[in-house]
């Protein structure tokens, strides 16, 4: 259920790093909370027992396994490769998120800590995490910034509703970036008993490979699922990148298989050519950011840059390590998609099959129009549908219409 290690492929080292990219850049004082962490994650990786009641809550609470759904008009449509839906769009609160934060908050809780806190941009992930805190019984802080909050309004009202705290950042330019500095401050002034839930496959180690471990079902479901279905492998596995923590937990399984080609969807925004873009792998500068190392959008001076996308979940300047590890080494390969292509495909997926997919979800779903002409009669395409586009159905409506 879980991909606990493979034959091949062994990434992160010991101290967190996927070649060049990762490792931990926190101050020194701090970094006794993160050996601790990575112990106690260590643990409950190869504890039945935990895995167990983890998997029950996936299954039980979230609805796992979610489907691999074969999409007949879509596969019509193109006239070549078969097309798969990985569905985690069906999963409670409407997307992949909820694997990881439910992983987190048991693992929190394990540990003894009685508070989480989190950061969100969007607010999926806040709700997420506020969620996990009801479901457990834990008390819930949310650092969000204050142009965030103004933006995704009824996400807000989630998460007090759920019983979480929502703290309006006030820095920088009130967005993610800023929500995760914040968090991570205070989360390293309040490290005793406070647990930190991450909501993507970034930050300093030990999280980039947590995140992947708990997200890592997706791609044995799919695995298991497509060998049940077809008897063989996918040709291709497409998922969007924001952080990288859906398309991490897709690939993750299949990193041995070297048929099978892994396509990561950044957001170009506007264009890849473009200021305004959220592609950091097309388009960054290796740097430290956020605690580790990685491909960052800066300046001309040389800063980190603001990003910009259509999308809020893929609208960070940065991206996760073992990603920049796969695009440098070329095990995977990362595709912009504009914002107007994702916006076609938003559109295209809810008229072709009835599924209305999450804005960055479309962005994986965008590269279809590129790669199906590529395609033969026996190829098999699984597409991850990361979550449910309820939640940018009005402001895309709105949009088309223009
Ligand atoms: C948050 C989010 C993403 C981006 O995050 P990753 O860590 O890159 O997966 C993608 N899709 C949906 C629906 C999200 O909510």
């Amino acid at each position: 259920m879980f991909v606990k290690s493979l034959k091949k492929y062994n990434m992160p080292d010991e101290k967190g790093f996927f070649g060049e990219f990762g490792g931990a850049y926190v101050r020194e004082e701090f970094k006794p909370v993160l050996k601790n962490l990575d112990k106690a994650f260590e643990e409950i990786k190869n504890d039945d027992n935990f895995l167990h009641e983890l998997y029950d809550l996936l299954v039980e609470y979230s609805g796992r396994p979610t489907p691999l759904y074969f999409a007949k008009r879509l596969t019509e449509k193109y006239g070549k490769g078969k097309i798969y839906l990985k569905r985690e769009d069906l999963n409670h609160t409407g997307a992949h998120k909820i694997n990881n934060v439910l992983g987190q908050a048991l693992l929190a809780k394990k540990m003894g800590a009685k508070r989480v806190i989190a950061e969100t941009g969007a607010g999926q992930h806040g709700v997420a995490t506020a969620t996990a805190a009801a479901l457990l019984k834990m008390e819930c802080e949310i650092f969000m910034g204050a142009e965030d909050i103004k933006r995704q309004y009824s996400n807000v009202q989630r998460m007090k509703l759920l019983g979480a705290k929502v703290t309006s950042v006030e820095t920088g330019t009130k967005t993610l970036a800023d929500a995760c500095e914040a968090a991570s401050n205070y989360w390293q002034e309040h490290a005793n008993d406070v647990f930190y839930i991450l909501g993507s496959a970034v930050g300093p180690h030990p999280y980039p490979k947590m995140v992947r471990f708990f997200q890592s079902i997706i791609g044995a479901e799919i695995k298991e699922q497509i060998l049940r279905i077809e008897g063989k492998l996918p040709n291709y596995v497409l998922a969007c990148i924001g952080g990288g923590s859906n398309a991490i937990g897709c690939f993750y399984s299949f990193m041995d298989d070297i048929d099978v080609k892994l396509i990561g969807l950044e957001a170009a925004g506007e264009g890849l050519n473009s200021p305004k873009t959220a592609a950091s792998l097309n388009t960054g500068k290796i740097k430290v950011f956020n605690g580790f190392r990685q491909y960052v959008l800066t300046d001309e001076n040389g800063n980190v840059k603001e990003s910009y996308s259509i999308s809020a979940g893929l609208d960070y300047p940065g991206c996760g390590p073992e990603h920049c590890y796969l695009y440098k080494t070329g095990r995977a390969k990362y595709e912009g998609i504009t914002d107007k292509e994702a916006i076609k495909a938003f559109k295209l997926l809810s008229e072709y099959e009835g599924i209305i997919p999450a804005i960055e979800s479309a962005h994986a779903v965008a590269y279809l129009e590129k790669l199906m002409p590529m395609t033969n009669k026996d190829d098999i395409i699984v597409v991850n549908i990361s979550g449910r586009g309820d939640k940018d159905t009005d402001r895309l409506l709105n949009l088309m219409e223009q």
